[in-house]
C-alpha cells in the first residue's frame, strides 16, 4: 500500500466553466468502470478524459427532462452510470448508450441501486420511493426531503433526510433516532469507515453510528455542516462541508483544505476517489483534484520563507534545510520551520553544509559565512574578518574540522579562527569564482569552478583540461563514488574514472535535452537524477556506463517538468547543493519555486498502474464524431471516403498529457507503431478489406500493458469498383448511342454536324472515364500491375481455354523472402519502393503472353498460357535470378532482395482453384528448402 503524504504534499489542479465545465457547481462526481470521471452540475453533466470535457444535457440522447444533475452513481452489480437531477429525471449509461427511466415526482437528489437491484430515489421534497425491478413503487417516507441512500457492506440500508438518519427493515423505514440520540436536524451524507461502523454527515459534524449510539468523529468539526464523506482505499476520512472547505483524518490527524490554499470555493457538494487515488473535489466554485504527482513542491505557500531556493542540504539530524533568497528553513516531518536572521534583513542563502559540530555552514550572497547551531544563527566570517568575498557559493568540512569555503574570490581554507588562508589562481587554482566543492576517498578535494575543475592533493592544485576537451567551463556540481567522479558542468555530465584517469562526457549529441547541468545525485535504483534550466531528467546510471563508451549512444531518459508536479522547471545552480539526495531517499531539487521532491518508489510504484484507454470518436474524411458501433465495436466505412480518422483516449488521470500511445491496425499491419502523445490517428486511402484497429497507453515511465482498446471495420469498395456502377455505365452509354442514333432522324441539317460532334466527343469522355475507372478496378495503386480481381478472371478464363483446346497453361506464384524484414529495417515506405521495384523487374522479364499481377501484399503471380511446367520453370528461373541480382542500393543502403517462387500447370488439376493450391505449394516448398530457389510443383507419392 502505498504510503501516505500530508494534504499539503498532493499535487491540486482545479478546472471551472473556463476549461469547459458546464457550470461552476460539481453537485455530483462518478468514475465509470471505463476510466471516464463524470461531473454532474445544473447545466448537464460531462464526461472528462483527462483533457476535455464532453457535455451531455437534456434532449433525446440522454432522455433527461432538464440538465440539472444532482446525483451519478455506479451500479457496482451492472458498471451502469446512473444520472438523475432535475424534474425527477433519470438515466442508465453504459458506454455510449442513454436509456431513460420513468421519471419520479419530485428533484431526485440522489439515485442509486442497492444489492437487491431495487432502485432508491431521495427526493426534494418527496421523500423517498424504492422502485422494484419490476416496476412497483412505493414511497417509504413521504413527508421529508431526502438527500442520501447507503447501503452497508452487510446489506443494511440507511437513509440521510431532513428528518434524522432511517433504516430499512421489514419493507420499512424505522427512525434510527434512540432516546438519547446526541443529534438533531438534518442528515446530509452517510458513509462506512473501515471498520464498518456508519458515518454520519450532520449539521453538526461527523458522528460515528455503533450499537444505536452517536459519537462525535472529532470535536473540531462539531459545528460545520458536512455535506459529502469519502472513505478512501486506505481507509482515511475525507469530508466535504458546507463553509469550510474539505477536511481529512488520517494518520495525520485533522487536516484542512480551504480557499486559502487553493480550494476555488469552501462550499463542498461531492467528492470522489478515482482508481488511481486522486481524490476530486466538486465545490460551488468549480472541480479540484488532488493528485499525487511524481514531484510535489515545498515553498511559500507551505511555510517557506522565498520560492526561490538555491540550495539543499540533507543534514546528519535527519532534517532537511532548504536555503531561500529569503533565508533558511528546516524541513522536518511535513513542517517547515523558518529560522529568524540574526540580521537587520532576512538573509539571502547561496550554500550549506552539514558541521561534525551538529550545526549547519550557511553560506550567504552578501553576508559572508554564518553557522546554525540548531538554534541560532550566528556570522562566523565574512570580508571584514578576512573572507576575500561576501559571495559564498560552496562549503566542505573536513574530518579533520578544516572547513573549504568557496567564495566568489577565491577558495579559503580555515582550520580555525586564526588559521584563515586564501587560495587563488595565484597558487593554481583554475579560476578564483567557486561554485562546487567535494571530496574523494583518496581525500582530493574537488573545486567546480567558473573555469574548469581542479583538485587539492598535498598542497597541489591539478587542474582537469575540461575546455580543451569538452569545450566545457562550469562545474557546478559532483558526485563522489568509489571508483570516479560525476560532474555537472555548462556541457553535459562528465564522468572521471580515478583508476584510469580517463575523462569522458554525454550530452546533448547523446540527446541530453540541454547543454547546462547543475547536479548529480543518484537514487536507490541506480538511477541519475540531473537537474537543469528545463526540468529533472532520470536516467540509469548503467545505461550512461554502457554509453560512456560508445561514441554514437542515444540516451534514453525521462524528463520530468512542470507537468509532473514540478511548479517550475527552472532548476538552479551554481551554489551548493542545488540537488541532494534526503535520508528518506527522495531526491530535492533548488528551483526558482521552491523545493521541488521527488520520491523515486512513488514512480516505480506508478509506473505499474494499467491504464484504459477508450475509442472516443471515428472520422471520414473531414467528419469528425462518429461513435464506434457500441453493441459490435465494428463499422463499415462509407465507400467515398479516403481518409479515416480515429481518435482515442487513456483514461489515466495524474498525468494526461504525458500518455503515450501505441497504435496497430491489423489487417495492414501487424506491428505496433508508435504515436507519441498524440490522440488521434489517421488513415488514408486503406483498400478495400476488413481491419481491426488497436490502441494502448502508458505513461512514459511505465510498461505497454497487454491489454488493448480495439475495434473493427470494413472498407467496402468504392463506387466504381462495384459491379452495378459498372453496369450503370454501359447504360449511359447506350443511352448516349441512342441520342445518336435519334438525331440523325431529325433532320436538322445545320445543327446534326455539331449536335453530332458534341455527343461524340461526350461518348469519348465517357467511354475514358469507365475505361479509367475500369483500369482502377482491376489494377493495383501501388504498382500499376493487374491485382488479384483481374489475374482470377484471367485464370479462370485460360484454364476453361486450356482444358477445351488441349493446351499447356502455367501458373507460377512469386514471393518476396523476409519481406517483413525489409519493413522492419528501412520502413514502410522503403517497403512499398521494394514491391513496386520487384513488379517492373518481373513485368519485363516476363514473356509477352504472360499474364502478371500483384497477387496481394508482396506475392505476384504469373499466367503463362501455352506454357509447359517445364518452359514456365525455365522462366521463373529467369525472374529468380535477375531479381537476386539486381542493384536496388537506389531505394535503400544495403537492400538485397530475393524471391521464391512455386510452379504448376493445369495438366495435374482438375479445376483452376486447384492449380493455385498446387502452384502456392510448391511456393511453401520452395521456402522450406532455403527460399531464393524455384520449386514446380510434385504430385505426392501414394
Ligand atoms: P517469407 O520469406 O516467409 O515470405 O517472409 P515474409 O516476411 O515475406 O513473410 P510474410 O508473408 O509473413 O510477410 C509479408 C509482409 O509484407 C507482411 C506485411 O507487413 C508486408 N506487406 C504486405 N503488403 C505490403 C505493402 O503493400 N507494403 C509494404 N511496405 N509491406 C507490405
Ligand atoms: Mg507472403
Ligand atoms: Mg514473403
Amino acid at each position: 500500500m502505498p504510503s501516505n503524504v500530508p494534504l499539503s504534499h498532493y499535487f491540486a489542479e482545479t478546472w471551472d466553466t473556463r476549461d469547459g465545465l458546464p457550470h461552476n457547481s460539481v453537485n455530483a462526481l462518478a468514475q465509470t468502470p471505463d476510466g471516464y470521471v463524470w461531473v454532474g452540475t445544473w447545466e448537464g453533466v460531462a464526461r472528462f478524459n483527462g483533457r476535455t470535457f464532453k457535455l451531455f444535457t437534456r434532449g433525446v440522447l440522454t432522455g433527461l427532462p432538464d440538465s440539472g444533475i444532482r446525483s451519478l452513481n455506479v451500479d457496482k452489480a451492472t458498471q451502469q452510470l446512473y444520472v438523475a437531477g432535475s424534474r425527477g429525471g433519470i438515466s442508465v449509461v453504459e458506454r455510449e448508450r442513454w436509456q431513460a427511466l420513468k421519471p419520479a415526482q419530485t428533484m431526485v437528489n440522489f439515485a442509486v441501486r442497492s444489492g437487491d437491484g431495487a432502485l432508491w430515489l431521495a427526493l426534494e421534497d418527496g421523500g423517498l420511493v424504492r422502485r422494484t425491478q419490476q416496476g412497483d413503487e412505493q414511497n417509504l417516507l413521504p413527508n421529508v426531503s431526502a438527500y442520501q441512500v447507503f447501503e452497508q457492506q452487510e446489506g443494511r440500508i440507511w437513509a440521510a433526510t431532513n428528518n434524522g438518519l432511517y433504516y430499512y427493515e421489514d419493507g420499512a423505514m424505522h427512525s434510527a433516532d434512540s432516546d438519547n440520540s446526541a443529534i438533531t436536524g438534518a442528515i446530509y451524507s452517510l458513509a462506512e469507515d473501515r471498520d464498518g461502523a456508519l458515518l454520519v454527515g450532520t449539521e453538526q459534524g461527523v458522528w460515528r453510528y455503533v450499537n444505536n449510539k452517536f459519537t462525535l468523529l472529532h470535536n473540531a468539526l462539531a459545528d460545520d455542516s458536512v455535506s459529502s464523506i469519502l472513505v478512501d482505499f486506505r481507509g482515511d476520512i475525507w469530508l466535504g462541508t458546507i463553509n469550510q472547505g474539505v477536511f481529512r483524518f488520517s494518520e495525520y490527524g485533522l487536516e484542512k483544505l480551504d480557499a486559502n490554499v487553493g480550494l476555488p470555493s469552501n462550499r463542498i457538494l461531492s467528492l470522489l476517489e478515482d482508481n488511481e487515488h486522486s481524490i476530486w473535489i466538486g465545490t460551488n466554485g468549480g472541480l479540484f483534484r488532488l493528485r499525487q504527482a511524481p514531484f510535489t513542491t515545498v515553498n511559500t505557500a507551505r511555510g517557506l520563507s522565498g520560492d526561490y531556493v538555491r540550495s539543499v542540504l540533507s543534514h546528519t539530524d535527519g532534517a532537511l534545510y532548504i536555503g531561500t533568497s529569503n533565508g533558511l528553513n528546516r524541513y522536518t516531518q511535513g513542517q517547515v520551520e523558518q529560522i529568524s536572521s540574526p540580521l537587520d534583513a532576512p538573509i539571502s542563502v547561496l550554500s550549506l553544509t552539514s558541521s561534525q559540530r551538529g550545526g549547519v555552514y550557511v553560506g550567504t550572497y552578501t553576508s559572508g559565512l554564518m553557522y546554525f547551531d540548531g538554534q541560532r544563527l550566528t556570522t562566523v566570517i565574512n570580508r571584514d574578518t578576512g573572507l576575500p568575498s561576501n559571495e559564498v557559493r560552496a562549503l566542505h568540512e573536513q574530518a579533520d574540522g578544516t572547513l573549504w569555503i568557496g567564495t566568489a574570490g577565491g577558495l579559503v581554507r580555515m582550520k580555525s579562527a586564526e588559521e584563515v588562508t586564501t587560495l587563488t589562481d595565484k597558487q593554481g587554482l583554475p579560476g578564483n569564482f567557486i561554485m562546487a566543492l567535494a571530496q574523494d576517498k583518496q581525500q582530493r578535494l574537488w573545486i567546480g569552478t567558473g573555469v574548469g575543475v581542479a583538485f587539492y592533493h598535498q598542497g597541489q592544485f591539478t587542474t582537469l583540461p575540461l575546455r580543451e576537451h569538452f569545450d566545457a567551463d562550469y562545474a557546478f556540481g559532483f558526485l563522489v563514488q568509489d571508483d570516479a567522479l560525476w560532474m555537472a558542468t555548462d556541457r553535459g555530465l562528465l564522468h572521471y574514472d580515478y583508476q584510469s584517469h580517463r575523462l569522458r562526457k554525454l550530452g546533448r549529441e547523446q540527446g541530453l535535452p540541454v547543454d547546462k547541468l547543475f547536479a548529480v545525485v543518484n537514487d536507490k535504483y541506480d538511477h541519475l537524477w540531473l537537474s537543469s534550466n528545463r526540468g529533472v531528467i532520470r536516467i540509469s546510471q548503467a545505461h550512461v556506463m554502457a554509453s560512456l563508451d560508445s561514441e554514437d549512444a542515444q540516451l534514453e531518459f525521462t524528463l520530468f517538468d512542470e507537468g509532473d508536479g514540478m511548479l517550475s522547471s527552472q532548476a538552479n545552480g551554481g551554489s551548493q547543493y542545488p540537488a541532494v539526495r534526503h535520508h528518506d531517499d527522495s531526491v530535492w531539487i533548488a528551483t526558482a519555486r521552491g523545493a521541488a521532491v521527488v520520491d523515486p518508489a512513488k514512480l516505480v510504484r506508478m509506473a505499474s498502474v494499467s491504464l484504459p484507454v477508450s475509442i472516443e470518436s471515428i472520422g471520414f474524411d473531414d467528419e469528425q464524431g462518429f461513435l464506434p458501433n457500441l453493441d459490435k465495436t465494428s463499422l463499415t466505412v462509407p465507400s467515398e471516403a479516403d481518409r479515416l480518422s480515429i481518435a482515442y483516449a487513456g483514461l489515466g488521470f495524474i498525468m494526461p498529457e504525458r500518455i503515450e500511445y501505441q497504435t496497430k491496425l491489423k489487417g495492414f499491419d501487424d506491428n505496433w507503431i508508435n504515436r507519441g502523445n498524440l490522440t488521434l490517428t489517421e488513415y488514408t486511402n486503406l483498400p478495400p478489406g476488413n481491419y481491426e484497429f488497436h490502441v494502448r497507453a502508458r505513461y512514459p515511465y511505465s510498461e505497454w500493458p497487454a491489454s488493448a482498446a480495439s475495434f473493427h471495420f470494413t472498407i467496402t469498395p468504392k463506387f466504381w469498383q462495384t459491379l452495378s456502377f459498372k453496369v450503370a455505365m454501359i447504360v449511359v452509354l447506350a443511352l448516349a448511342l441512342f441520342t445518336l442514333y435519334r438525331l440523325r432522324f431529325l433532320h436538322l441539317k445545320r445543327s446534326e454536324a455539331q449536335l453530332k460532334l458534341r455527343v461524340q466527343a461526350q461518348t469519348r469522355s465517357l467511354a475514358e472515364q469507365a475505361k479509367a475507372f475500369e483500369h482502377q478496378a482491376t489494377h493495383d495503386q501501388l504498382t500499376g500491375v493487374a491485382n488479384r480481381r483481374a489475374f482470377d478472371k484471367w485464370l479462370i478464363a485460360h484454364f476453361e481455354q486450356a482444358k477445351q483446346q488441349q493446351q499447356p497453361l502455367s501458373l507460377a506464384i512469386i514471393d518476396i523472402d523476409h519481406f517483413k524484414n525489409i519493413n522492419d529495417k528501412y520502413s514502410h515506405m522503403v517497403g512499398d519502393k521494394v514491391i513496386t521495384e520487384v513488379a517492373n523487374l518481373i513485368h519485363h522479364c516476363a514473356p509477352q503472353e504472360a499474364m502478371f499481377a500483384r497477387w496481394g501484399g508482396e506475392e505476384f503471380t504469373l499466367l503463362l498460357p501455352g506454357f509447359s511446367v517445364h518452359e514456365a520453370q525455365v522462366c521463373a528461373e529467369r525472374i529468380r535470378v535477375l531479381i537476386s541480382g539486381h542493384d536496388y542500393s537506389a531505394l535503400a543502403d544495403g537492400v538485397h532482395i530475393t524471391v521464391s517462387i512455386g510452379v504448376a500447370d493445369s495438366q495435374g488439376a482438375q479445376d483452376y482453384d486447384r492449380m493455385l493450391a498446387q502452384a502456392d505449394n510448391a511456393l511453401y516448398q520452395a521456402k522450406q528448402s532455403g527460399r531464393n530457389q524455384v520449386v514446380v510443383y510434385q504430385k505426392p507419392m501414394p
